[in-house]
């Protein structure tokens, strides 16, 4: 077996089994800033669906007042983020970004029924076939 396909067998089994992820990412950002605009936000379980909650939550954490309603729909509010240049694509406050811009995209984001942009630099591909599901589904 080459260097390769055991290294590559030695992280999938560290992702699936130790720390229990369903995806493999891969890519990079591309700077599009698509993920800080026409946003949903979630915060504890559900996403921010009311105005008076959303004014709240901005006492609670400095992220929130960075954001602006741009819409709302049947899911929630729609936000963009003001630190974002449009015009570039960038975030004007990147050292200060928090932990959950620093970390986009994590694969919770599907589970939570989301997804990620077209245009995103990143692409998530599942760790395990459907066929290894469907054996495993199998076995038990
Ligand atoms: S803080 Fe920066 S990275 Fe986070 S949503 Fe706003 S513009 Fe985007
Ligand atoms: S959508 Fe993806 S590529 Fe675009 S800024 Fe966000 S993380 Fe980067």
């Amino acid at each position: 077996m080459k260097f390769n396909e055991i290294f590559w067998k030695i992280k999938k089994f560290f992702l699936a089994e130790v720390l229990h992820r369903h995806y493999i990412r891969s890519g990079k950002c591309k700077g599009c800033g698509k993920c800080c605009q026409n946003i949903y936000v979630r915060h504890a379980k559900a996403v921010i669906a009311d105005e008076e909650e959303f004014e709240y939550l901005k006492s609670l954490h400095y992220f929130y007042s960075y954001l602006k309603i741009v819409g709302k729909d049947e899911i929630g509010l729609i936000f963009e983020c003001t630190k974002l240049n449009k015009k570039t694509g960038k975030c004007t406050a990147y050292n200060k970004r928090p932990i959950l811009c620093r970390q986009y995209p994590l694969e919770e984001i599907f589970m939570m029924g989301g997804g990620i942009s077209p245009e995103c630099g990143y692409k998530f591909t599942p760790l395990k076939t459907f066929d290894e599901v469907l054996n495993q589904v199998k076995r038990r």
